[in-house]
């Protein structure tokens, strides 16, 4: 349990309750702000898809090369994690992203996309450029930390799952908690938004393949139609949600991909169709899971096509569903509340989108949340995966010091126990916190 903040005569709440806000001004002052819009422009300019961030984890090597922290690379590839503070217990992580996508830029401004059919349009390039001030701001103060902040800089977010990589190769090993943030233009600028329990829905795709048998259009007695099979299929696929599913649990199929033939009077031999299904619990997952695998393959069958249906989890690993923490979301309340006033923490709604973030929620307690960069004063910020987005840079600030801050106080209150000669857990001697904090 935490220890009571009054119980230790160094460390008031006041002076916890500065910690935030000393962070946020240290940020915003130019010689950090500058840098961190520095080095999200040079990320935003050579996007990397993912595992193949071999540039943008080089050039986060650098920057920790130059800050003297020490990391451990590759991890999962491109990934690196870096260790600012003690060396020792206990350890708190902060996490960034730093994938691209697969398409082109259309914002025509100095920074663009030089690769052609890649583009930063997550704000991928800002997450990683916020946990480097981070990694600036604590490593200036790293006397003052009371154990180990794990920087985790981790690869393919989008699709390829590389938390679960992170996580299979040690990661976050030791650590007792994880925070993560996303930007988003949904909320203003100075504000946060999160939630407690699901946050994100769970999240897996699937593809198939219907043969039926080719043949002339105006014959279609000597062919066995599959593009009619599929249409039918794709229909009934639209009945588990409506009729299967309870309609206070949230779920989604989106069939998204359809191809087949190529001539106007052939029909095709096959057809190929792919979707995305997500849901808010384990249960329901697997479920629409087994009941996709039936509807396409006996629907099929009914029409007398063949059909496989494949998930390829490999390629496309499934997400959980992404939680955050009771506990931890009080503790995000007070430490963002100190910053930013308690006005600017938002109710988030659950969102049937998904993060790999999941996959470190569901092994350690852990805590995502979305930082604000809407500005009307900025013209409009397009929401993530537009050719059109953009990077309110005002949030980096922000985004730096909530990271630093709740990584520090996380530490602060949460000290390291050690057992006495019963046995018993007693909490470490007391520490102090330096008073320009
Ligand atoms: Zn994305
Ligand atoms: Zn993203």
């Amino acid at each position: 349990m935490p220890k009571p903040i009054s119980s230790n005569p160094t460390l008031t709440s006041e002076k916890l309750a500065q910690i935030p806000l000393h962070f946020l001004d240290f940020a915003k002052k130019p010689e950090i702000k500058d840098w961190m819009v520095g080095i999200r422009r040079k990320i935003h300019e050579n996007p990397e898809l993912g595992f193949e961030e071999f540039e943008t984890s080089k050039l986060i090597r650098a920057e920790l090369d130059k800050m003297g922290i020490h990391y451990k690379y590759p991890v999962a590839v491109t990934g690196v994690v870096a260790f600012v503070g003690t060396g020792g217990p206990p350890f708190v992580a902060i996490r960034a992203d730093m994938d691209a996508l697969a398409m082109e830029e259309a914002v025509e401004w100095e920074h663009k996309s030089k690769v052609p059919g890649k583009m930063h349009a997550c704000g991928h390039d800002a997450h990683v450029a916020m946990l480097l001030g981070a990694a600036n701001m604590l490593q200036e103060r790293r006397h003052d930390l009371q154990g180990t902040v794990v920087l985790i800089f981790q690869p393919a977010e989008e699709g390829g799952g590389g938390a679960k990589k992170m996580l299979d190769a040690g990661a976050l090993e030791n650590v007792q908690a994880i925070f993560g943030l996303h930007v988003s233009s949904a909320y203003p600028i100075g504000a946060v938004a999160a939630r407690p329990g699901p946050i994100l829905a769970a999240n897996g795709f699937f593809e198939a393949v219907i043969n039926g048998k080719g043949g002339h259009a105006a014959i279609p007695q000597l062919t066995i139609d599959p593009i009619l099979t599929a249409s039918n299929v794709i229909l009934n696929l639209q009945h588990l949600v409506s009729r299967e599913a309870d309609p206070l649990d949230s779920q989604v199929i989106s069939v998204t991909k359809f191809q087949a033939g190529g001539a106007f009077n052939v029909i095709p031999d096959s057809v190929t169709i792919g979707g995305t299904f997500r849901a808010f619990s384990k249960e329901s997952f697997s479920q629409l899971m087994q009941r996709i695998e039936e509807v396409i393959t006996k629907q099929a069958s009914v029409q007398r096509c063949n059909a496989t249906v494949i998930f390829n989890t490999d390629e496309r690993p499934f997400y959980p569903v992404t939680t955050n923490n009771e506990v931890l979301h009080e503790y995000f309340r007070k430490v963002a509340g100190d910053m930013l006033g308690v006005q600017n923490i938002l109710e988030k709604k659950p969102l049937m989108g998904a993060e790999d973030f999941s996959f470190y929620t569901e092994a350690i307690p852990g805590y995502f949340y979305f930082l604000g960069m809407k500005n009307e004063s900025q013209g409009k910020f397009e929401s993530g995966h537009s050719p059109y987005y953009r990077i309110n840079e005002d949030a980096l600030p922000y985004g730096a010091a909530l990271h630093a801050s709740l990584a520090t106080s996380y530490l602060l209150e949460n000290p390291l126990k050690h057992t006495n000669a019963e046995g018993m857990f007693e909490d470490e001697p007391e520490r102090s916190f330096h008073d320009e904090l």
